[in-house]
């Protein structure tokens, strides 16, 4: 399979969320995925769609969300960036648990981390959050090679 990419920019409101959703839920149906791993990239697309309006954007819906997602059958990376307030302390942001909000669990980083192979967090105080999560799509499968 050649890679595919995919961009989608949208504004930063709760509604988008569900198209993200989408979006990724289709791209996984056309890979090798069980129920389960696609369940489970929802839901990461979900939480980092999520911070980025919540938190990135304080939910100004005048602002934009951006969603790329990138995959062979190695690999398959989503990014969701933000231009939005950054996380000063990313360390202290990823703790599970750890929320600025107390009303919210603080677990969305952790749905990140444990569903995907690798998560990177680069962010910058007032410029914005790029969060890069790849999940390796060869794992199952590696006893037969
Ligand atoms: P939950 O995801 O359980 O509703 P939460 O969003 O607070 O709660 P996480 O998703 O783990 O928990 O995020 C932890 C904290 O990191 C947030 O409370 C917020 O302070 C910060 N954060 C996460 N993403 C962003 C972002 N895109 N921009 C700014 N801050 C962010
Ligand atoms: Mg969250």
């Amino acid at each position: 399979m050649k890679k595919n990419k995919l961009a989608l920019t949208f504004s930063s409101i709760a509604e988008n969320v569900s198209i993200a959703r989408m979006l990724i839920a289709s791209i996984a149906a056309q890979l090798d995925l069980s129920l389960n791993d696609i369940e489970e990239l929802k839901v990461v697309v979900s939480e980092a769609v999520s911070n980025a309006i919540i938190h990135g954007y304080q939910n100004d819906p005048n602002k934009l969300v951006i969603l790329e997602i990138e995959y062979d059958t190695e690999a398959l990376q989503i990014s969701v960036r933000d231009q939005g307030c950054g996380i000063p302390d990313v360390e202290q942001a990823m703790q599970p648990a750890y929320s600025t909000d107390p009303e919210r669990m603080g677990l969305g980083f952790v749905f990140m981390q444990s569903f995907m192979d690798e998560l990177n967090v680069d962010s910058v105080v007032n410029q914005g959050t790029t969060i890069t999560m790849v999940k390796d799509l060869n794992k199952n499968h590696a006893s037969l090679h």
